[in-house]
């Protein structure tokens, strides 16, 4: 089995006129399952795909598919892609259009077709016209584009753009069965919720640069969110934000806000007692990625 990492990049840069699209990104990407890359509109999440897929030029930096960097056709043909969704013929069927893209790409065969409907949640309608799908359903079709001829690297830019809530969600359900042992899933997003939800591992990108890079449960790992409500709000923040293992207190809407691990919850009630401050209500657990992200974003902008 082939153990070189499916992506890595190497300051992978894209500079169009004076925007820095993407700005020296070094990244790894390992084999299987599903990979977030995560940011912002705007932070270079679709021109860092273009790259990967040979439909934008770099201005520097290089990158490998499949541990080549090289043989680029040979590599492609191991891939799919929603990049840009591909233009189905309105009066074909789901069915027949696959068919049609098949013999345009040359990939896979036509008993492939079935499974792949199925596989995409669209059995009972991939004899339909394509005009007569719901958005959900076309990008359904998408995705069974993208899979044809069992694709080992699969990208997928922006998946659930313009779903609505049930759409996205069984989206997002599919995508994750997607990721396996043996398919690696590069989706970009910048939907925490939906990042934290669907991937194993992430990058975050901010104005084109790599800020944070590691599996969901590392990046949050330690970061805990206190809720407190006390008799005295401000003087409860001030008292936790001196103490050495508080990464943060604020207030917020009558409520003070305390990043710590969670497991020192009970200090936190000890701190304000020896204050003479006294809890009326605490609650504590994980911090939420898009905490996270709002932060280090944050750090990044007064860095600048
Ligand atoms: P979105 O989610 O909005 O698509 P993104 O993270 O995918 O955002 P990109 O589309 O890669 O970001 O854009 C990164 C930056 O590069 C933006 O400032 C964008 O305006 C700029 N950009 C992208 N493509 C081009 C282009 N062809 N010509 C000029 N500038 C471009």
């Amino acid at each position: 089995m082939d153990t070189n990492p499916v992506i890595q990049t190497e300051g992978l840069t894209k500079r169009y006129g004076k925007i820095l699209a993407v700005d020296g990104l070094s990244l790894t990407v390992p084999r299987g399952h599903v990979f977030g890359l995560l940011g912002p509109n705007g932070s270079g999440k679709t021109t860092t795909m273009g790259m990967l897929l040979g439909l934008v030029r770099p201005t520097s930096g290089s990158f490998s598919l499949f541990g080549s960097r090289s043989d680029r056709q040979a590599s492609l043909r191991r891939v799919g892609a929603i990049v840009e969704t591909p233009t189905f013929y309105p009066y074909l069927t789901g069915r027949q259009n696959l068919a049609y893209f098949q013999g345009i790409l040359g990939r896979g065969t036509a008993r492939e077709l079935d499974d792949l409907l199925e596989q995409v949640g669209l059995a009972d309608r991939g004899n339909d016209g394509f005009h007569t799908y719901s958005l959900g359903m076309k990008q359904r079709l998408g995705l069974a584009y993208a899979l044809l001829g069992d694709p080992e690297l699969l990208f997928l830019d922006e998946p659930t753009n313009g779903m609505d809530p049930a759409g996205m969600a069984e989206m997002r359900e599919l995508i994750r069965s997607l990721g396996t042992e043996d398919r690696t899933v590069f989706l970009s997003s910048h939907l925490l919720n939906e990042v934290e939800q669907v991937c194993d591992s992430v990058v975050i990108l901010s104005k084109g640069k790599l800020i944070a890079q590691g599996s969901v449960a590392e990046l949050l790992k330690g970061r805990g969110r206190i809720r407190l409500r006390t008799t005295d709000n401000a003087q409860a923040a001030t008292v936790l934000a001196a103490l050495d293992w508080v990464e943060d207190a604020k207030i917020d809407n009558g409520t003070v806000f305390v990043t710590a691990p969670p497991e020192r919850a009970a200090e936190v009630s000890a701190a304000l007692s020896r204050a003479e401050i006294y809890l009326t209500e605490m609650t504590s657990g994980q911090d939420s990625l898009e905490n996270y992200f709002l932060e280090i974003t944050s750090e990044e902008g007064a860095a600048q």
